[in-house]
C-alpha cells in the first residue's frame, strides 16, 4: 500500500529514521535513498556546532529604564541631593532651586544566540547622568570612568557632580530599592544559560539543513534523470540512423550488430 505524501517535518523524520532501522545491508536502496538517510544523520552535528557558533558570535542588546531621578541644590552652597520621579519625567515640575542633572537607571540585556538565546548577560546597572550645563555628556555615575567624567565636566561646566553617586545610593536605599543599590554597589555581571534555547535553536537548524539537502537531492535526482532520458533517446535516435550509439561510427552495413566493429562496445542485449 503506498503511504500518502506527507509535508509534515514531524511524519518525513519518523519515516526516514523507521527506513534507516528496517533496512539491512543486504535490501537495495538507490543512491538517493542513501544520500538522503547520511544528510539526515550529518546534518545533525553540523546543526549543534552551528548552534554554539551562533551563541558565540551572535547577540542582541535591548535596554530598559527602571528608574529616573534628579540632582540638584536647594540652593547656593548646600549638599547635592537627589529625587526619584514618580511620574512622566517630562511632565514633571523641577523642584530644586539650583537644578543640575537628570540621571537614569537603566539596565542593559545581551541575549546571544539565534533564533533563541541560549546565553543572557545582565551587566551591572548604569546609572546614565546628563548635566542640564551639557545635555551633549553622558556619564555613568557607578562605572569606574566616572570620576574622570565628573572632573572634565567640572572643569569644563563649572557642574559639581563629585558625591553625585553616593546621593542617588542614599536616594534608592531610603525608596527601599535594596537590590538596585546591591547591584550598583557590586558591580557584577551575571549570566544565565538556557541549554533548552541552544536544543531549540540545534532542532530548528538541523530541520531546515535535512529540508535543504532534500530538495537539493530531488533536484540532483530530477536532472539526472532528465540528463539520462535525454541520452537515452540520443541513443534511439543514432541506432535508428544506423550509427553506434557511442562512437558514431557508421554501421547500416550490419543487420543487427551485437557489436560495434569500431569500439566493441555491446550494442544489443
Ligand atoms: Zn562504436
Amino acid at each position: 500500500m503506498a503511504r500518502r505524501r506527507t509535508w509534515n517535518p514531524i511524519k518525513i523524520l519518523r519515516r526516514r529514521l523507521h527506513r534507516i532501522e528496517r533496512q539491512s545491508a543486504s535490501r537495495h536502496r538507490s543512491r538517493w535513498t542513501k544520500a538522503a538517510d547520511w544528510s539526515l544523520l550529518l546534518s545533525m552535528p553540523v546543526a549543534l556546532l552551528l548552534s554554539l557558533f551562533l551563541d558565540a558570535n551572535i547577540s542582541r542588546v535591548s535596554s530598559e529604564n527602571l528608574a529616573d531621578l534628579r540632582l540638584g541644590r536647594d540652593g547656593r552652597g548646600t549638599p547635592l541631593a537627589a529625587t526619584i520621579l514618580r511620574k512622566d519625567p517630562n511632565r514633571t515640575p523641577w523642584t530644586f532651586g539650583s537644578p543640575l542633572a537628570t540621571v537614569q537607571l537603566r539596565q542593559r540585556t545581551i541575549e546571544h544566540g539565534w533564533p533563541f538565546p541560549g546565553l543572557t548577560t545582565l551587566p551591572p546597572l548604569e546609572l546614565l547622568a546628563v548635566p542640564l550645563a551639557d545635555p551633549s555628556v553622558t556619564i555613568d555615575l557607578a562605572a569606574p570612568s566616572a570620576v574622570a567624567g565628573l572632573e572634565s565636566l567640572r572643569s569644563s561646566t563649572g557642574v559639581d557632580l563629585t558625591d553625585a553617586l553616593d546621593v542617588v545610593l542614599l536616594a534608592l536605599e531610603t525608596d527601599r530599592q535594596r537590590a538596585w543599590v546591591e547591584n550598583l554597589t557590586q558591580q557584577e555581571t551575571r549570566t544565565t544559560r538556557a541549554w533548552s534555547a541552544t536544543l531549540a535553536t540545534t532542532v530548528s537548524i538541523w530541520f531546515l539543513i535535512f529540508l535543504t539537502s532534500i530538495l537539493l537531492i530531488r533536484a540532483s535526482q530530477g536532472l539526472h534523470w532528465l540528463a539520462s532520458g535525454w541520452r537515452r533517446r540520443r541513443a534511439i535516435g543514432k541506432l535508428r540512423a544506423g550509427h553506434c550509439p557511442f562512437c558514431n561510427y557508421d554501421l547500416s552495413g550490419v543487420q543487427y550488430p551485437n557489436k560495434c566493429s569500431e569500439c566493441g562496445r555491446k550494442i544489443w542485449g
